[in-house]
């Protein structure tokens, strides 16, 4: 099964299907549960990138969930030093491993399902069980409890409506803040909400000014955008040789249906809205796949690691509203926790940067 998600991923297979992702690939198409999908993906990039650690799994001399427990450790020089390390190991093993390894921030964000507190009936009826003493309010509030020094979990009961507003905020907020983070989020959310109030008592409103005059007729205007979104509903607009939408949210971008270098115009009926792998494909099938991998490269070359990518994750995070000194300390502590830190995907990186400041 790895092999042929491999393969699947390889060929492009899931995007002429009108899936946005692997993920929906293997959820919809496959069957496979949220839990399962994810495993299998997470592994099958792994081998794309560590091509060896396919023998050693189907050999059975590493556990597939071990692999995925050692998931953000494996580098180029380390994957066959790792898989001996952890070959034949338990559970606890590797998890002890993996604690020398990388320690990790405390808690991580989470969505639980909490039953519904209904009212007791004053007077259990007959056949049914004496009430139970509830120990909480009726209505529970949000509760802080402190962690270690500046950092605190949060626990907060919500309604099923501003959990699905939630989720849509993380899909609308995916560019910015790509790991989905939750305490992420909710600062951004605080921050926007800080200003739209103090704006408001204060009387200051950008609305009512006229739009900025544009002279590129490429240039995607602010209505332009309005109208493609609200014509495509603020989903991904590919349609699948067998007619089927993707309709995906996440990682959206304005395509020009005739490319600028081609003298296409910015607009709304030149625009349409594409997830990014949609996006993509797009590119891959109008200019082909070497030419849009070459200049993927060529952008990767030019964006330098180490020093780049803490540079990125600086900006991203003053981006986020943290103090750029907050943003250098918490990226200071990552350093110090491996030197070979920066190697990391800078998703990841990024997440534990929020853990520590957030
Ligand atoms: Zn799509």
């Amino acid at each position: 099964m790895l092999v042929h998600l491999v393969e699947i991923q390889e060929r492009r297979l899931h995007l002429e299907l009108a899936c946005s992702s692997m993920f929906v690939f293997c959820t919809t198409k496959l069957g496979l549960s949220e839990g399962t999908a994810n495993r299998r993906i997470m592994a099958a990039r792994l081998i794309r990138r560590f091509p060896r650690l396919l023998e050693a799994i189907a050999s059975g001399r590493i556990h597939l969930s071990n692999v995925l427990r050692l998931h953000d450790l494996f580098t180029e020089s380390n994957v066959d030093d790792l898989v001996d390390a952890a070959a034949g190991k338990s559970k606890r093993e590797v998890e002890e491993l993996i604690a020398r390894m990388a320690p990790k921030p405390p808690v991580a964000p989470s969505i639980r399902i909490v039953p519904e507190q209904r009212p007791l009936p004053s007077e259990p009826g007959p056949g049914l069980p004496p009430p139970v003493a509830v120990s909480e309010p009726a209505r529970a509030d949000a509760k802080v409890s402190p962690l270690s020094d500046a950092r605190y979990k949060l626990e907060l009961t919500i309604d099923d409506r501003t959990l699905e507003r939630l989720e849509y905020a993380r899909s609308l907020m995916r560019h910015k803040n790509p790991s989905g983070d939750i305490s992420a989020l909710f600062a951004i959310a605080l921050e926007a909400v800080i200003e739209k109030v103090e704006k408001g008592k204060l009387g200051k409103t950008s609305r009512g000014l006229p739009p900025r005059p544009t002279k590129d007729p490429a240039t995607v205007t602010q209505s332009a955008r309005r109208e493609v979104v609200e014509r495509d509903g603020f989903r991904c607009s590919y349609v699948s040789p067998d007619g089927e939408r993707c309709g995906s949210r996440n990682f959206l971008e304005f395509d020009h249906v005739v490319p600028r270098a081609r003298g296409g115009t910015g607009d709304a009926s030149n625009l349409r809205l594409r997830c990014r792998p949609h996006n993509r494909y797009a590119a891959e099938q109008a200019f082909g796949r070497e030419h849009v991998d070459r200049e993927i490269q060529r952008k990767r070359r030019e964006r330098p690691t180490d020093d780049g990518s803490r540079a990125i994750l600086q900006k991203a995070l003053v981006g986020l509203g943290f103090r750029s000194s907050d943003a250098d300390r918490a990226l200071g502590q990552l350093q110090a926790q491996a030197p070979e830190v920066w190697s990391r995907p800078v998703e990841a990186l990024l997440r534990d940067a929020l853990a520590v400041l957030t």
